[in-house]
């Protein structure tokens, strides 16, 4: 574990006491609080106004009661959270996730984390997260539409394009989303649009919002290799999970001249030597909604589809895990260093665990952060709130120019960072820093709130 210095490690002790049993969320601050060493040896004050600890506390926290009636009739109940994490910098913004495992802790992380990464687009929007342990998986149309409804009759209350925007994550994608914008608008007898990010394109969404976050975390790993004077052309590439992320993301390697040779869902991977089909991707995950064993069995000879072992044992010059946290252990880190990768783009949150972090760094791997490397996504959310506010509709052209320049500011910011405070090449520590001092800019501005 990496030293921390004293007043950091007393302020982490009282978090660990206050979070208890939340392991996410305290990764997620002990990994930040690890980077702010050297930046609280230059600004003493950030300890002196409490500002560590006030960002390392949410706002608010709602959790509420979500009873809904599946196709049989049955009264099913789920736990809905909310967590307005920070909104230093803007309205709170940040998905909804719709999975089993979602827990208080896990939005709690992803909340914390959001709000850094929001911070690092460089525009005006602050830092939150929600869900439920609603599983959507297996259930029909009009279940998940009895849910969302359900959902967001309790969550509307707290919402409001100046006060909190949500957007899609695991589990929530545009039909998710269609339903909860209908319930809401239905409730607020208003048109907000910039209520909800994600958006079909009909009613207020944005061009490119669904390709942004792969997209993003391709232009950021494209920016790291060329500081090592290379790129994606030629390079073999393991992409986890197959959902919005990794379809993306294996589609702007593919269009920058790298080989995606593996991609999963939770129950295994399938490996195509000669490159994913990814036309046979969306058809399955994204139309038909299937498992990715479909692949191989529609692929067949030539094509493995595996369910021991892990993905990282594939061979691959870039790997960017795209699925859930924690994805990818310090065995797996060990068994891509030896396999020779050059570089690691975390499309999703937090899924290297602190191990994995550290194997990378001290073999020499390129290693972008989530924090960093995903945050086109929401980037792209502040785009179309853009939209939405000037009743506008931008063409993806000119949307994905604004996304990748975006991406090449958050690139820059955090290798500058990183240069500047004595770290060179050290993307968490650039992530971290640069992210916690502009949020921590605009709280000292407000005094103590
Ligand atoms: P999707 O629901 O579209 O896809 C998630 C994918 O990950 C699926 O293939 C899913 O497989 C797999 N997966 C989920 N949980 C697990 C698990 N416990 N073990 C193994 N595989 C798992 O979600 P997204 O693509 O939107 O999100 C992926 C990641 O990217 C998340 O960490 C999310 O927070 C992050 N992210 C997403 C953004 C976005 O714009 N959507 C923005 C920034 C970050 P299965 O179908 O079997 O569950």
């Amino acid at each position: 574990m990496t030293t921390m210095d004293e007043k950091l490690e007393a302020i982490m002790a009282e978090v660990m006491r206050r979070n208890t049993g939340e392991e996410e969320f305290i990764q997620a601050v002990r990994e930040v609080l690890e980077s702010l060493g050297r930046v609280v040896a230059k600004r003493p004050d950030y300890i002196d106004n409490a500002l560590i600890e006030r960002i390392c506390e949410p706002e608010r926290q709602i959790i509420f009661r979500v009873p809904w009636v599946d196709d049989q009739g049955r009264v099913c109940i789920n736990r809905g959270f909310r967590v307005q994490f920070n909104s230093a910098l803007g309205p709170f913004k940040g998905g909804l996730r719709f999975h089993p495992s979602v827990n208080l802790g896990i939005v709690k992380f992803l909340g914390f984390e959001q709000t850094f990464k929001n911070a690092l687009t460089g525009l005006p929007i602050g830092g939150g997260k929600g869900g439920s342990d609603f599983n959507p998986r297996g259930r029909s149309d009009g279940e998940v539409m009895r849910f969302c409804q359900s959902f967001m009759t309790e969550l509307s209350r707290h919402l409001g394009e100046y006060t909190d925007v949500p957007a899609g994550d695991i589990g929530v994608g545009a039909r998710e989303i269609g339903y909860m914008f209908g319930q809401y608008k239905r409730l607020s007898n208003r048109y907000e649009a910039a209520v909800l990010t994600g958006k079909g394109l009909s009613y207020g969404g944005s061009r490119a919002r669904k390709e942004a976050t792969g997209y993003g975390a391709t232009y950021f790993v494209e920016a790291m290799l060329a500081t090592r004077g290379t790129s994606f052309d030629g390079k073999t590439c393991v992409v986890s999970g197959s959902g919005n992320v990794a379809i993306y993301t294996m589609e702007k390697i593919r269009a920058h001249g790298g080989r995606v040779v593996a991609c999963s869902d939770s129950n295994g991977y399938v490996v195509d030597e000669s490159g994913i089909d990814l036309d046979l991707v969306k058809e399955i995950k994204e139309v038909r909604r299937e498992r990715i064993s479909e692949y191989a069995r529609q692929k067949g000879t030539g094509t493995r589809y595996i369910t021991m072992g892990s993905i990282w044992d594939v061979p691959c010059d870039v790997a960017m895990p795209s699925a859930t946290q924690n994805e990818l252990t310090g065995k797996d880190a060990r068994r891509l260093v030896a396999n020779g990768v050059l570089a690691v783009g975390e499309g999703a949150n937090m899924p290297s665990t602190p191990e994995a972090i550290r194997v990378f760094q001290e073999a020499g791997v390129l290693f972008a952060p989530g924090k960093a490397a995903n945050a086109g996504g929401v980037a792209t959310s502040a785009l179309e709130m853009q939209q939405n506010a000037s009743r506008d509709s931008w063409t993806f052209e000119q949307t994905e120019q604004r996304l990748a320049s975006i991406m090449r500011h958050v690139h820059d910011t955090c290798a500058a960072t990183a240069d500047e405070f004595g770290a060179p090449g050290n993307y968490v520590l650039g992530a971290n820093i640069a992210g916690f001092v502009r949020v921590a800019e605009a709280m000292r501005a407000f005094g103590v709130i």
